[in-house]
């Protein structure tokens, strides 16, 4: 079953337009009458897909027969041989199984390269030696007028940089 195959069952008979990726179709669009204004494309998706130029409207099959037969989600899905994936407890459909996107996995990371994690504790270490020392003196002041004392800057950068 195709798009044209249910345009067919609704009287319309849509006239060839394109032959570009599978073939365009063009005829009166069954949700708004719109002359000529309805597309198709049999050959993309899975099973077809449309558009009315005039409401708008378009989608899959399964969206066809939701807004032009009126039918719901489940029972669209059934006409077109979908297989619903059910929730385990409540039993309501929450996807099409053929039109499922795969699940998303997390990318294989490389081991964080040595080099940056050695950059990065030089770096550290010089960020406490400039705030403890003298020219981090206007910083320490500021950070005591936010309630972050001298010993709470040392204890807390001794924390993050192991001690060092
Ligand atoms: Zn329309």
């Amino acid at each position: 079953m195709n798009i044209l195959d249910l345009l067919a069952e609704d009287g319309i008979t849509p006239k060839r337009v394109a032959s570009t990726r599978g073939g365009g179709y063009a005829s009166a669009c069954p949700l708004c009458g719109g002359d000529e204004r309805f597309r198709a494309w049999p050959e993309q998706g899975d099973g077809g897909r449309w558009w009315c130029r005039g409401c708008d409207r378009g989608g899959d099959l399964i969206q066809y027969l939701r807004e032009v037969g009126g039918l719901d989600f489940p029972e669209a899905a059934r006409l077109v041989g979908k297989e619903l994936d059910r929730c385990p407890i409540s039993g309501t459909p929450r996807s099409v199984g053929k039109l499922r996107h795969p699940p998303w996995t997390p990318r294989e990371s490389e081991p964080r390269p040595s080099a940056w994690s050695d950059k990065a504790a030089l770096a550290a270490g010089w960020f406490h030696d400039q705030l403890v020392g003298p020219a981090g003196a206007d910083i320490r002041a500021y950070l005591a007028r936010r309630g972050l004392s001298d010993s709470i800057i040392r204890r807390g950068l001794e924390a993050s940089t192991g001690g060092g």
